[in-house]
């Protein structure tokens, strides 16, 4: 049974989620992938295909399709459509920073503008006898100056795309040229890199909002030891309330260890004297002030506020997780197997997993079990 939305589960850990995606957002961006190779890889035969078969000689796009051709190449251009809403336009966020100008077209793709300069100037770009030239073949540096070389297709221009000539010599003017090889930039980047992990991100922040606290994860522990606090956190175990909630019938609503209070995730880990216990014999292992707690989210705190090193709060961190999945562990023990609640067991259970998993996931195998029992972390720091 799944307690917790799926739509948060797949979310990013920075808005409270698990970070897994979404196999849309996965499939979304794998196919703008192709857009950016398409710019990039101008020499690529796959490339050459595609506009031999989809371009029209009569209508120019930077990215050709014909839609009554059905195939991948029509999926991989509807894509656009379907990455709008996350403010993610593929015709308009790729632009190439030109140096040696053989890597970008001249009027087909986005360098000099905010638009190609087919799109800019149509006037101009009709009488360009061959449309699919590179900036190198136009321009190149010389010193002074830019040297122009243009192919019109007949001697003398039309009076409009004389005048589109004079605009794009000033904007010729301004653009300052460097050596080396073209760059292609991502607009949603610093960097300007592209990458799927990019277009994923993107997708996956839209309409989220981040939550004022955000969980915490711990590698030093295992994912689904941490998925018990993860869900405790936001009250989404299947606790006998949580159940009652939801119209399951349960026999009463109990907690299974003290049998006087409702069972909540709250109580349950917190208030709870059989998890107070645990939560104090543990402060005293550590060696740290007894803990105080009025919810879950002071407990996934507690090594925050603590004064100890780096390494050492993170390992307090994992003795907090590892305390949630054994206290949940005990209470469906007592459940579904009858068991009768023992804090010392729980105790000795936090105390040797959270020794295994630290030692071997924190890269710190001379550990001793005898330093650890007792809380001894000097190989640590
Ligand atoms: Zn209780």
């Amino acid at each position: 049974m799944n307690w917790v939305a799926w739509d948060k589960t797949i979310g990013p850990v920075e808005y409270g989620g698990l970070g897994f995606g979404s196999l849309r957002d996965a499939n979304l961006a794998m196919l703008a992938k192709w857009w950016w190779r398409f710019k990039t890889e101008k020499n690529g035969l796959w490339r050459r295909i595609v506009w031999a078969v989809h371009h029209r000689s009569r209508e120019w796009n930077d990215i050709p399709v014909k839609v009554s051709l059905p195939g991948p190449w029509k999926s991989i251009h509807s894509v656009r459509q379907s990455l709008l809403y996350a403010n993610i336009d593929l015709h308009q966020d790729f632009s190439a920073v030109v140096c040696g100008g053989n890597n970008v077209f001249f009027w087909l793709d986005k360098w000099l503008d905010q638009l190609p300069l087919y799109v800019k100037f149509p006037a101009l770009f009709k009488e360009e006898s061959e449309k699919q030239c590179m900036v190198a073949d136009r321009c190149v540096r010389g010193s002074p100056g830019l040297i122009l070389s243009w192919a019109w297709s007949r001697p003398v221009l039309g009076s409009e795309a004389a005048d589109q000539l004079q605009l794009l010599l000033v904007m010729l003017e301004g653009w300052a040229s460097s050596v080396g090889s073209d760059i292609w930039k991502w607009r949603h980047e610093k960097d300007g890199k592209f990458s799927v992990s990019s277009v994923k991100k993107l997708l996956s922040s839209v309409n989220r909002v981040r939550p004022e606290q955000i969980f915490e994860w711990n590698n030093w522990v295992p994912k689904k030891i941490g998925i018990v606090a993860w869900r405790a956190e936001m009250e989404r175990l299947p606790t006998k309330w949580a159940l009652a909630r939801r119209n399951i019938p349960v026999q009463n609503q109990f907690c299974v260890f003290c049998g006087d209070y409702e069972e909540t995730c709250d109580h349950v880990f917190v208030s709870c004297h059989f998890a107070q216990t645990i939560w104090q014999n543990l402060a005293a292992w550590c060696m740290i002030p007894p803990i105080i707690a009025f919810g879950i989210n002071d407990l996934l705190t507690l090594h925050v506020s603590s004064s100890a090193s780096r390494k050492k709060r993170k390992v307090i961190h994992a003795l907090v997780l590892v305390t949630f999945w054994s206290i949940w562990k005990s209470r469906n023990e007592v459940v579904f197997r009858q068991l009768i609640p023992n804090t010392t067991r729980n105790l000795d259970e936090i105390k040797s997993m959270t020794f295994l998993w630290v030692k071997s996931r924190s890269k710190v195998a001379s550990l001793s079990w005898e330093e650890w029992s007792h809380f001894n972390l000097s190989t640590l720091i």
